[in-house]
Formats: structure tokens, sequence, C-alpha cells
């Protein structure tokens, strides 16, 4: 691992966002993980995890979201929110909730997960199942948010939304508030990964995207802070990008499912990067001494006209990952700022969308043997 003299001031992560696994039986065409899949053989194993708990914990973090993939494919994730939650650490679960039955939902709360964010494709049982590639997935899913609320577990309710679905964002709010969720995150595709192939058939036309955004605003102001809805522009209608991830190595760090450190779960898609292992150097010293995670911290690497702009404290000129994405080269300003010279590219993309009807599910599968494209 390169290394570099830590930056003085140097807080601790916030989170740790632990990709335990990339299986997952669901196979959405909006995945954003990584075209090229972790198999399950690669995978870190529960005492490398329990390990690298540890050491988040001494290390200063205070959250823990259990991600993947699918977490529930591993059958150790009780044992690793177990020890979290020994450690004091905040725990989180971010799942499909197609495996979440009785026996696993009872040593998730008997081992203390603090939060469930459980996600759905879509409002009535035949989309789901389409969209999320489950014959009877979307019915799990409604037990698994029963068992969620009856366990007393605070639940999060999330929509991906893209053009196929967005128009329901008001039948995704009711379902939340039936359900019995104490918050709703309704979140636009990131076109990162597997994404970004589908793109010209997710993204949302401005007229779809006008009428979600003044859907969201009447569901805030009727449900105020009895259930928060949780929104934001995505990127490619924006006129200025969001500080991605908090800022590049500055509030989170992702370990993949075999153990490689990353200011996020795109980053591995940047060429030139030599990304630590925690399997051979220990979470502190990769956040502190760790040239990947240097170098786009802060604004020193930024180019114009991100320079000399009044912005670039609070967005840090958005995502690196979506720069490469878009223009192969990660120290450009985002292309979705629309003052950079690249946001022609992001105007086009928005030109090219069509109604298409041709989305590639993302096939993972629950044993890591599945093909990746
Ligand atoms: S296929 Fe769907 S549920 Fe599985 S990791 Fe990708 S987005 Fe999540
Ligand atoms: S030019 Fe850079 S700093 Fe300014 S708004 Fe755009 S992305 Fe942000």
């Amino acid at each position: 691992m390169a290394v570099t003299a830590p930056a003085a001031t140097l807080e601790p992560p916030v989170a740790l966002i632990a990709e335990i696994t990339h299986r997952c039986p669901l196979s959405c065409a909006y995945c954003s993980n990584p075209l090229e899949l972790e198999r399950s053989a690669a995978e870190l194993g529960t005492s490398d995890w329990l390990r690298v708990i540890e050491e988040a914990a001494a290390l200063g973090v205070l959250h823990l979201h259990f991600t993947g993939g699918e977490p529930l494919a591993r059958r150790d994730l009780a044992t690793l929110v177990r020890h979290a939650a020994a450690l004091q650490l905040y725990t989180n679960l971010i799942t499909s909730g197609v495996q979440l039955d009785d026996r696993a939902m009872l040593a998730l709360a008997e081992a203390g997960i603090d939060h469930i964010q459980l996600s759905f494709q879509d409002v009535e049982p035949e989309r789901g199942d389409a969209s999320g590639g489950l014959k009877g997935g979307h019915a799990r899913k409604l037990a698994a948010a029963a068992r969620i609320v009856a366990a007393q577990v605070p639940l999060t309710l999330n929509f991906v939304v893209h053009r196929g679905n967005i128009d329901r964002i008001p039948a995704m709010i009711a379902l939340g508030e039936r359900l019995g969720a104490s918050r709703i995150e309704i979140a636009h595709v990131q076109y990162h990964g597997w994404a970004l192939l589908n793109r010209a058939s997710l993204l949302p036309t401005a007229e779809q995207l006008a009428v979600a955004t003044a859907g969201v605003g009447a569901a805030r102001a009727r449900l105020g802070s009895r259930i928060p809805v949780d929104y934001v522009l995505p990127d490619y209608f924006a006129t200025r990008p969001k500080a991605c991830m908090g800022g590049w190595g500055r509030r989170a760090m992702n370990i993949s499912p075999s153990g490689k450190a990353l200011p996020c779960h795109a980053a591995e898609s940047l060429p030139g990067f030599d990304f630590p292992s925690v399997r051979d150097t220990s979470l502190g010293a990769i956040w502190n001494g760790s040239e990947a995670f240097a170098r786009f911290r802060g604004t020193d690497w930024a180019p114009e006209p991100c320079r000399s702009c009044k912005h670039l404290e609070a967005d840090l000129g958005g995502c690196r990952c979506q720069a490469f994405a878009l223009t192969g080269e990660a120290a450009r300003t985002d292309p979705a700022c629309k003052l950079s010279p690249d946001h022609h590219i992001v105007r086009q993309a928005i030109a090219d969308a069509v109604a298409a009807n041709d989305l590639q599910p993302r096939r993972i599968g629950l044993f890591g043997r599945a093909a990746t494209r």
C-alpha cells in the first residue's frame, strides 16, 4: 500500500459500509454494483470481519452499514451484528428482505440490530416481481416489513425510482405508511456499474421528474416529522452535483466483499489506484495513510472551474466515479455540474433516453457463480 503522511486534523470516518457479499437473489436492472462482481470464494471470512469491526470501533467509527448484494446471503450476519452491537456501534442492515424469514429476524433482533432499510422495487406484486426478477419476491418483502415492525426495529422503506416506476411515488409513500415505516427514502438510480448500461431506459423524463418532485413535496407537507421522506434531485437533472459520500475519504469507508477498502463502492472502477486490503492493513492505517484515500480528499486536487468556484467547499467538485465514467478522467469536474465543460454529456444522455423496453437484468445469484454480464 502506498502511504502518505496523514493530515494533522483528520477526523475518523463516521460510517463503515460493509459490503459483506455481492451475492443476491434479485436481478435489478438498476443495480449500481460493479460490472465485475467478487465471487463468494473470495469473500472475507467471519473472523476477518470480526477483526475489521473491532478496528472500526477503535478508529472511532459510529455507524456500521451491512450491505451487498444481499447481506442475508451470509449465514454469519447475526454474529457480525452482535459483535458490532457489543462494541457500541450503531448497526444498520440494508436488505431486499426476501430472505428475512422468522428465524433470520429473531436472530437479528437478538443480536441487537438497530435499524433495517428494506428495499421495494415497486408497489404491486406483478411489477415488483418483474423488476426484481423473483416470483413472489414482493410478497416476501411485505412479510419482511411486518416482521421488522413486530420486532420493534425501526424500518426505513427504500424505493429506487426510474422511468418505469417514478409515476407511482404517491403509492410508494402510501405503502410505507401502511407498513409502519418510520422513514421513507425515494432514491433515484445512481448511474454507476450495471445501472449505467441501462441508463437510456432508466432515466425519467423532465416532465416525470417534475410531477414526482411535486408529489414528494405534498407528501412531506402532509406527513411532517411523523414519517420523514428522504428525496434529492437526481444528478442528471440538477445544476450542481452533490458532495459524493460527503467527500472522498472524509466521512465513510467502504469495504468490498473480498476486503478491498474503498472511498465509495464505485471507486473500484477507477484506474491507477492501489486500493489497500483489510486482509493485510488495519483500518486505521488505511484511513490515515493510504495514498488512494488521500488522492481526492479535500479540494487541493480540484481543476478549474471548481478551483475558483464558490461552491467547492460545499460539493467538493462532485463525484470522481461519475467524472471518470462519463469523461474517462477521474480528476475532472463532475459533468453533472452545469459549469463543467463536459456538461453536454449529461444533457445528451437525457436527450438520448428513450422509453425503451430493453432493460438488461443483473443476474448475480446466491452462490456467486452466475454470470456477471
Ligand atoms: S440486484 Fe437489486 S437487490 Fe441485488 S444488490 Fe443489486 S440493486 Fe440490490
Ligand atoms: S464548478 Fe465545481 S465546485 Fe463549482 S458548482 Fe460545479 S462542481 Fe461544484
